[in-house]
């Protein structure tokens, strides 16, 4: 049995009295191309750990298995897990976890030598699983995800366009993304309703600048971003109340990033962001320090 034969997946889930679940994201790949594109973007070597969310059948798990040192996977669906246990039983180096990926402690997971993420994201949960992964200290190296295409555009996203906005600069603050391949619909089964596209991650040496607080400037940029057709400037005024920042402190901070208060949230670059948010953060504000605690708590 080929799990890249789109017949072959048909007869495996016909066996298990399996209909793939929506739910779930159940879109199984079966495309040799696709495959191959994953596999050399990930350039596993022998040494490396790696993490599958969502293994489904294992038509990327067997290859991976074959080609480094241990395979670590979290799969939701019983039944699946129950089929990949009988298929791999003879790999010394798979570790299966039946749960929700959503469930686990990944971050003690990813302490475990997790060196690389390899996976065709639930669609459902892969933007969660991506922002909750790569904000821990013991962050991947390497990444290679399959996404839907409209949030692969999202992370990839540069300035000055539509698509940039939180997402794009919260991981790109720590990771360069490229687009490796956009993925059509026919390379499921069953198809997904949405094309997906392969993304390749690498861990940035440094961020892309430092940040002292990055609660608060995702919190400053899911504000402006929410209002992404307006000025940063009158924005900025507008929830001055909401972030404990004093009007002079606003204009200063804007001057002192050289961003015009008439530029809109979309035009301002991921370093003038996180120098806007170290320059606005209260806890750098000695006389709003306080009062920004104790609204925090009362939250
Ligand atoms: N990797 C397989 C492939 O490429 O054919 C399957 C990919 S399919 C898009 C997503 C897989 O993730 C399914 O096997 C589904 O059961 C599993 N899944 C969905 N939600 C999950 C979750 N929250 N945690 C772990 N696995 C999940």
């Amino acid at each position: 049995m080929k799990l890249t034969r789109p017949s072959d997946v048909r007869t495996i889930l016909g066996e298990l009295g399996m209909r793939p679940s929506r739910y779930l994201g159940q879109n199984f790949l079966c495309d040799e191309n696709i495959l191959g594109i994953i596999l050399r973007s990930a350039g596993l070597e022998p040494g490396d750990t790696v993490l599958e969310i969502g293994p489904g059948l294992g038509v990327l798990t067997e290859p991976m298995l074959e080609a480094a040192y241990r395979v670590i996977a979290i799969e939701k669906d019983a039944a699946l897990c129950s089929y990949l246990r009988s298929r791999f039983i003879d790999a010394r180096n798979f570790e299966l976890l039946e749960g929700d990926a959503l469930d686990y402690d990944l971050e003690s997971l990813l302490k475990r030598g997790i060196s690389k993420i390899v996976a065709n994201l639930p669609y459902s949960v892969g933007s969660r699983l991506l922002v909750e992964v790569t904000e821990f200290a013991a962050r991947p190296e390497t990444m290679i995800l399959m996404l839907q295409l409209d949030v692969a555009r999202r992370l990839c996203a540069k300035p000055g366009t539509r698509d940039y906005g939180l997402l794009t600069i919260r991981i790109q603050l720590d990771y360069e993304i490229e687009l490796t391949k956009t993925v059509n619909r026919t390379c499921f089964h069953p198809p997904p309703d949405v094309r997906s596209a392969i993304l390749t991650f690498r861990r940035r040496e440094e961020p892309v600048a430092q940040v002292s607080d990055r609660d608060f400037m995702y919190l400053l940029l899911k504000l402006c971003f929410s209002r992404r057709r307006k000025q940063v400037g009158h924005i900025l005024r507008s929830m001055s109340n909401d972030l404990c920042i004093r009007p002079a402190d606003i204009q200063s901070a804007l001057d002192a990033e050289s961003i015009s208060p008439e530029k809109r949230p979309e035009d301002i670059s991921i370093s003038s962001w996180a120098g806007l948010a170290n320059r606005l953060s209260p806890h750098n504000r000695h006389s709003e320090k306080g009062e920004w605690e104790t609204r925090q708590n009362r939250m």
